[in-house]
This record gives structure tokens, sequence and C-alpha cells, in this order.
């Protein structure tokens, strides 16, 4: 995908230098809550307020939003605190909904952006409109829907867009409700650096004494902005309770931020970078070579084996390995999962190749020794 023709974000947010804020709570609950969670942001640094109006619940009993009857109380707080609003949609009927309520942006939520049908549904019923979109990560690591979606929502027209990052539900144990995957969110930069990132620390974490480290790891990368949400009594909150923060919380996790700059015009910074950078390169040039040099013997000890019909699979001499270069990495300083996971990757790599080594002739068995 080239690069998309989309708005820079001040032109849309007005904010620049700083990262957008979206807040306010989970759901809106009631017109009181609304107007309470509004009222108490005042003090805050919040670009736009958020409540959501239908929610896309995992399980039919739990609380599925008021529903249209909760825009006029969005709108309300909106005009009374001087806010502007920002909430979920996942048909053209809540779009339209929205846009009779002056929604000032709307996001796509992550159950919504998984299915193509919706996310059509969604950009048709956004073509000649010119409110600003953020699209949310779909809910598994699949970065073809993410940007399918977003690509569905720009040929619609829509040109003050961007994307929401708010971890992926993935197999296995994780201290977050959805893993960060932080590498997916900088493929996004890398391969598409005109578009706006905000992250929502609040859904990734699913509980509240992470949102500030979630949302400083967000500024340290250079992200755009972040959602959180807050509540006047969290605990007591119709959805998502754990991770909602109070409007004051709120305040102090935003003050406490350190927004990191793109650059530094220091020239000796500039140039202490430029040298790192270079030993860097070298380094891994270095690394590369070694991986090379590291695969001709893999490669020699296949050709070994064919000769002599050897099976090859030798798992104490693996379990051997992964050991030994474990504990070496340790004492160096690295940590046993980076070491771990990088000797995993070269494995494989070596049981592939020589697999392929030995499926050239009839008699070979299949392995590795690595
Ligand atoms: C939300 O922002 O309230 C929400 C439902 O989020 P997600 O789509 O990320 O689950
Ligand atoms: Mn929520």
């Amino acid at each position: 995908m080239s690069e998309l023709a989309i708005l820079p974000k001040v032109r849309w947010s007005g904010v620049e230098g700083r990262p957008i804020v979206i807040a306010g709570p989970c759901s809106a609950e009631s017109e009181a809550q609304v107007l309470e969670t509004a009222r108490r942001l005042q003090g805050a640094r919040v670009d736009y307020f958020r409540a959501g109006i239908w929610k896309a619940r995992t399980r039919p009993e739990t609380f599925e939003g008021i529903g249209d009857a909760a825009l006029p109380w969005l709108q309300r707080a909106g005009r009374e605190f001087g806010l502007r609003t920002a909430t979920e949609v996942a048909t053209a009927a809540h779009v339209e909904a929205a846009l009779r309520h002056d929604v000032d942006l709307i996001w796509i939520g992550a159950r919504t952006t998984v299915n193509p049908f919706s996310v059509q549904e969604i950009a048709d019923a956004l073509r000649g409109v010119t409110i600003p979109v953020l699209i949310k990560n779909p809910t598994s690591p699949d970065m073809g829907l993410w940007i399918g979606a977003i690509e569905r929502i720009h040929r619609a027209g829509v040109r003050a867009l961007g994307v929401i990052h708010r971890g992926f539900s993935i197999a296995g144990n994780s201290r977050f409700r959805n893993a960060p995957m932080w590498e997916l969110a900088i493929e996004l930069r890398r391969t598409h650096p005109e578009i706006p990132i905000v992250t929502d620390p609040s859904h990734i974490t699913g509980q509240r004494e992470m949102v500030q480290e979630i949302a400083q790891r967000a500024m340290d990368l250079g992200l755009d902005g972040i959602m959180i949400e807050a509540h006047p009594d969290p605990d007591h909150a119709w959805s998502d309770a754990a991770q909602q923060v109070t409007p004051e919380r709120l305040g102090e996790i935003l003050q406490h931020l350190k927004v990191r700059r793109e650059t530094s015009p220091d020239a000796a910074f500039l140039a202490s970078l430029e040298m790192l950078r270079d030993r860097i390169d070298h380094l891994d040039h270095d690394l590369v070579e070694l991986l090379a040099r590291r695969m001709r013997v893999v490669e020699e000890i296949a050709d070994y084996k064919r000769e002599k019909n050897v099976a090859t699979l030798q798992v104490s001499r693996w379990s051997a390995l992964l050991e030994d270069r474990v504990a070496r990495a340790v004492a160096l300083g690295l940590t046993a999962d980076y070491a771990h996971a990088i000797y995993e990757i070269i494995h494989r790599e070596s049981v592939r190749r020589q697999s392929e080594i030995m499926d050239q002739e009839p008699a070979g068995g299949a392995a590795a020794d690595t």
C-alpha cells in the first residue's frame, strides 16, 4: 500500500507538539454520570470527551450500552463544558445518529475492524462527511485486517484519519488484558508514517494501576496520542470497572507524562546519535555475517548426515545448546526471554534448511543439528 493522502493530525485536532488526549467513560450510563465526568475533566487537558453509546460486549448478559438515548447527554456535556465529543460506531445507523448529535470524532472498535462487511458499511455511510475517524486495531494481531479497514475508510474519501492501538488478544498468559505487541504499531509507523497513532492504555492493560506505564511507553515511542477511560466512580462502572480511573487521576497521569520530542536541534546530541547509530550499523553487519557463516556450518552438517543416512533430530543436543546460549546471554546482561526467542528462530530456520538438504535425496532423514 502506498502512502495515503491523509491530513496531518494538527489539521483536524488542532494539536501539535504534544499528544492528542481522548478521555471519558467506557460507557455513558446516565446523564448525570456523563455530565459529572465531563465537569471533573475540566482541569485536565483533554481534547476529546469519549463515551461509549453502543457497546459491543463479549457476553449478551452484560451491559450493552444505553444506545441512541445517550447521544443528547454527550451533546450536552460537550456544549456545557466546551469539549469536543467522541464515540464508537459499528453500523451505518450509528454513524448517522452520531452525526445528528454533533459528535466531533468517531472510532471503529476492535470487534468491528475484524469484519470487512461492517467496515464497508461504515465507510459507505461516511462518504462526503468530514468527521475525523480513528480505526482501532482488530482484536487479533492481523496487520492485513487493520490496513484493509484503513483502506476502506480512506477510499470513502475520509482524510481526517488515524488509528487506535488497543492491544491484541493472544493465546497464553500475559500481564495485559490485550497484549500491546508494540512491534505492530511500530511496523505501521514504518510503512505508513503519515497515519497518526493513538494508544489506548486502558484496553491494553485492563488495570488502572498500569495505565500510566503504558501511556508513557506510547510517548517514549513518539506516538501521537492516548485514549484513557475515566469514570467518576470507577469501581462501580457498568463496564470495564477495573481499568477506569477517576478524572482527577487522569489529570495526574497527564501531568506526569513525559512527552518526547521527535528530535533535538542540539548539534552535540545529533553528532553523538550519528556515531552511536554508526556503531549499531557495523554491529548489525557483523551479526548478519555471523548468521550466514553459522548457516554454512549447519548445511555442512546436513550434507554429512544425508551421506550417512543418519536421522538427525537430537533433542538433547538442542536442549543443551539452548541452555548454554541462554545462560551466556544472561551472564552478559541480556534477558533469558530475549535469548530464548532468538534461538527459537535460529533453530527453526536451521531445521528448515537441513530438511531441505536432506530431502534432496530420498534416503535422507529429516531433522536438525543446530
Ligand atoms: C472502547 O473503547 O470502549 C472499546 C470497546 O474498545 P475496544 O474496541 O478496543 O475493545
Ligand atoms: Mn471500555
